[in-house]
This record gives structure tokens, C-alpha cells and sequence, in this order.
């Protein structure tokens, strides 16, 4: 175990110097309070948790003081917004701190969000809100339960800062925590300024820090895009397995390492509808849940574009195809193991299609459907209006299921961050209460589990729960 003091810094992303990134002081917040910490994520970086009760560690993390080998970057890039090219956007509320090395040697990437302006925040503040800070360090720590790729989030801190949304509100910051923080726009940004020979810079960076296997490869450039698109495949099917939806999936919002990055407006499903849509600022529904995969392969392309000038464009289309077919198979993979189901057949897609299907027209909860599902729960019919039709699915269903109870448990959460879940803890953390948000996310570490006295955590929306309005604006 390491103490906060001695953390070790090895800043691999600042030395590639002042065209990839501005260095930045954070602008403390006044008088900041430690609203939640992640114990999972300290154990990243091998600190202790008592490490957290350490004043050092409120200050560190509301940008008090830093560590003298700590260097504060903005770093620089671009991306397609909503499907619009926007050439310059940037950190313009977070700041690198600097990548901390582990004792096992893994670099990961200190990220203060909210940590005021840079010479990237246009018109906006540079400030993060308490809730958007609570809602992102929520998702990222749930995510990672449920084995979904994500960004991690190691505390929020919150300040007396009065921060103007549609009203007033308090500064808060998140501390990220990622292997890289470098996102598909950065590629972008090189690509469309025409810097050829930083965008190679940028391409060797990435190849040496985040895909140095590749480096084996008979083409490193290609290998690398190869990965990242089957990587976001992948994380995409585990978005579309477990009922989430992302909600501003712009490139500047694209880890290159195919992880859930820079969370918004996101939602899980309540009541199952395919055509979802989270973020209240999307007007057109181009971010809706099932619209997602589609999307990222979208997004791929707009990353290929932006590595013409290295790899062949036919081996990159050829790289684009196999998007839908690996990501079929993961979600497939995903969904077998979810509903108990043993060998793959060629009608599963058909006869998951069918209890999606049900579930759209009966408004049926996603969540507690396939939860009931696994324990064998005769109630799991009340989900559906046409119970025939759900009868006849499940006579199918029990003639495919060959896992065992617990494990098919092991496979569906009791328990999901809902978001009528997370405005609660929001309200309170609002008042100053911070132990509903660090009592959800103590459940939400362990969502397959039944744990004592939660039974209110398992539990559909209210409804004042069901359409709450999420928007950018944060
Ligand atoms: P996002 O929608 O959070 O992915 O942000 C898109 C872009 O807007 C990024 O360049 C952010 O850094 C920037 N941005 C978002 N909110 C603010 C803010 N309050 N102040 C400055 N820049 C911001
Ligand atoms: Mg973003
Ligand atoms: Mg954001």
C-alpha cells in the first residue's frame, strides 16, 4: 500500500508538449467537503481507504494543493457533435493531472473534472454541478460492477462555489480515473487541422501506451484500429445487454480504449422501449438506445477518416464491416448468459427479438423482467399483457434454459442505477446529506447479491421516477 503523499507520477501525455495539451493550475473550490469515495478504485491505485479520511485527500482532490510531480493539463481535440463537425473543443472543465503509476506498473490517468476554465471552455465556466458529479461517479463505479467497460471514478468533492445552470447550483469536482484519457476526437482534431506529423505523433503515443502488442503486428496502425473497433463492440453489446443507454455518444465522448467514457444525460431502461432516448437535448432521438450500435460504428468511421493518411481507406472499410457481426455475437454471448440459455443456436437472435418484443408493447420493467426470469419467479408474467403470447415464449425459454438458478442470478442484477434512484441521493446531497449517495453506491458495488434491508433498491420507479428530464446542461 502507498500513501496519497508518495504517489508516483510518470507524465507520458505532458511531455508530448504544448501542441497536444496546455498546462493548467485547478481553480479550487472554497471551503470543499468529501461528498463520496470509492474504496474500489483507491485499491487502484494501491491506497489504503483509510487514505480518504486524510484532510490531505479533500484538498488534493478539490484542487487545493497538488503533488510536485503532478503536471495539470488541458489536453486539446476535436469531435463530431450530434453529427456536426466542431473543430475545437477540448478540456474546458477538466484538467490531467498526471498518470500515477501502480505498484503492478499500470499508468492511470488522474483526471479532475470541474476544475475550472482552460483555454478550451468557449463560453462555459469550467465548473462541474454536485449532481452531474454524483451522477458520473455513480455510473462509472455501477458499470464497472456489472463488468461493463468503463472509466472509473476514485471521489467527488463538493464546494460553496455558486455555479449558474438553469439556476444556481455548487461547484463540485470528480476525480477520473482512466488507462487513457484519449478519446476519438483527438485524432480528429490533428486530422482535420492537417498536422500530419502530430497525428503520427498521437498514433505512435497510442500504439506505445495503450496498444503496444499491436507493435508485433505486420501492420501496427491497422492492428490498432482493429482492436478499438472490436473493443467498442464489445462495449457496446454490454450496453445494449444491460439496458444502457449512453446518451451524447459524440466522438470527443469515444475512449480509444473502448471503455463507457464522459457520462451526461445517461439512463438505464426502466420499462423496456427500444426507442429510448435519455438525453432530453436530443431532439432528433439520434442518440436512442437501440440506435447505439449503429452509432458507434458511425463513430469508427469518423476515427478511420481521420487515419487516411496511415492506413489503407479499403482495409479500414474492410475493419468496418466486421463492426455488426462482432457486435451481434458479444450481445448475443451477453444475452445467452443472462437468460441461462447453454449452446448457441441459430433462432437464439430470433427468440430474444421475441421477449424484447413483449416487453416493448407491455411496457414491461427490463430489469425485473429478466431478474424474475432467473429466479424462476412465477410473478415475471405480471410484466406482460398478453400472457399467451408470454406463455408460449416461456415454454420455449425453459426447454433452452440449462444453467442453474444461481448462476442465472449471478447473471441479472438485483439491483441498477436507476435514475430516480440517483436523484434521490442527489436531493439529499443537495442538503448537505451525503449518506444516501454512499449508501447507493455501497449497493450498487455488488448488484447480483441480495443485501439486508434493500428491498426498496430493487424496486421499479415511482412515478415521479419515470420521465425525468436529463439533459446536457451540467
Ligand atoms: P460534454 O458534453 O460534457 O462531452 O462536453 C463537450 C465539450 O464542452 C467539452 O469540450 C467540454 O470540456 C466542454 N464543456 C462542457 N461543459 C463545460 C463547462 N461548464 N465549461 C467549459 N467547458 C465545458
Ligand atoms: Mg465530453
Ligand atoms: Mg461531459
Amino acid at each position: 500500500m502507498s500513501t496519497l503523499a508518495d504517489l508516483h507520477f510518470d507524465n507520458r501525455f505532458a511531455a508530448l508538449g504544448d501542441t497536444f495539451s496546455s498546462k493548467v493550475l485547478p481553480d479550487p473550490l472554497h471551503n470543499p467537503r468529501l461528498v463520496v469515495c470509492s474504496e474500489d478504485a483507491l485499491r487502484l491505485l494501491d491506497l489504503d481507504p483509510a487514505e480518504a479520511r486524510d484532510p490531505l485527500f479533500t484538498e488534493l482532490f478539490s484542487g487545493h494543493k497538488l503533488w510536485s510531480s503532478a503536471e495539470p493539463r488541458a489536453m486539446i481535440y476535436s469531435g463530431h457533435q450530434f453529427g456536426a463537425y466542431n473543430p475545437q473543443l477540448g478540456d474546458g472543465r477538466g484538467l490531467l493531472l498526471g498518470e500515477a503509476v501502480n505498484q503492478a506498473g499500470e499508468h492511470w490517468d488522474l483526471h479532475l473534472k470541474g476544475a475550472g476554465s482552460t483555454p478550451y471552455s468557449r463560453m462555459g465556466d469550467g465548473r462541474a454541478v454536485l449532481r452531474s458529479s454524483i451522477r458520473e461517479f455513480l455510473a462509472s463505479e455501477a458499470l464497472h460492477a456489472l463488468g461493463i467497460p468503463s472509466s472509473r471514478a476514485l471521489c467527488v468533492t463538493v464546494g460553496d462555489n455558486p455555479v449558474y445552470r438553469e439556476r444556481e447550483e455548487r461547484g463540485a469536482m470528480l476525480l477520473r480515473l482512466a488507462r487513457s484519457h484519449i478519446r476519438f476526437g483527438h485524432f480528429e482534431y490533428f486530422y482535420y487541422t492537417r498536422k500530419h506529423n502530430e497525428l503520427r505523433q498521437l498514433l505512435d503515443f497510442t500504439l506505445d501506451t495503450c496498444y503496444p502488442d499491436c507493435r508485433n503486428q505486420p501492420e501496427p496502425e491497422l492492428a490498432m484500429f482493429r482492436s478499438v473497433l472490436q473493443r467498442t463492440a464489445e462495449m457496446i453489446a454490454h450496453w445494449q445487454a444491460w439496458g444502457f443507454c449512453h446518451g451524447v455518444m459524440n466522438t470527443d465522448n469515444m475512449s480509444i480504449l473502448g471503455i463507457t467514457f464522459d457520462f451526461g444525460p445517461y439512463a438505464f431502461l426502466d420499462a423496456f422501449d427500444a426507442r429510448h432516448v435519455c438525453n432530453h437535448s436530443d431532439h432528433e432521438g439520434r442518440y436512442a438506445f437501440h440506435r447505439q450500435p449503429m452509432i458507434a460504428q458511425w463513430n469508427l468511421a469518423c476515427l478511420a477518416q481521420a487515419l487516411t493518411p496511415f492506413i489503407a481507406v479499403d482495409a479500414l472499410k474492410a475493419e468496418l464491416a466486421q463492426f455488426m457481426p462482432t457486435f451481434e455475437q458479444h450481445y448475443l454471448t451477453l444475452m445467452r448468459r443472462r437468460l441461462g440459455w447453454g449452446d448457441a443456436r441459430l433462432e437464439d437472435a430470433e427468440q430474444l427479438d421475441a421477449l424484447l418484443q413483449l416487453m416493448q408493447t407491455s411496457g414491461a420493467d427490463y430489469h425485473l423482467t429478466l431478474r424474475k426470469l432467473a429466479e424462476d419467479n412465477p410473478l415475471v408474467r405480471d410484466q406482460f399483457i398478453d400472457r399467451n403470447a408470454f406463455d408460449n415464449w416461456y415454454r420455449e425459454h425453459q426447454r433452452r434454459c440449462q444453467a442453474s438458478p444461481a448462476a442465472r442470478q449471478a447473471a441479472n442484477p438485483l439491483y441498477v442505477l436507476r435514475n430516480y434512484l440517483a436523484q434521490n441521493a442527489i436531493a439529499a446531497a443537495e442538503q448537505d446529506d451525503f449518506d444516501e449517495v454512499r449508501h447507493l453506491h455501497h449497493i450498487l458495488r455488488r448488484p447480483f447479491e441480495p443485501q439486508p434491508g434493500a428491498d426498496a433498491y430493487a424496486a421499479t420507479p415511482p412515478d415521479w421516477g419515470r420521465h425525468l428530464e436529463i439533459s446536457c446542461s451540467s
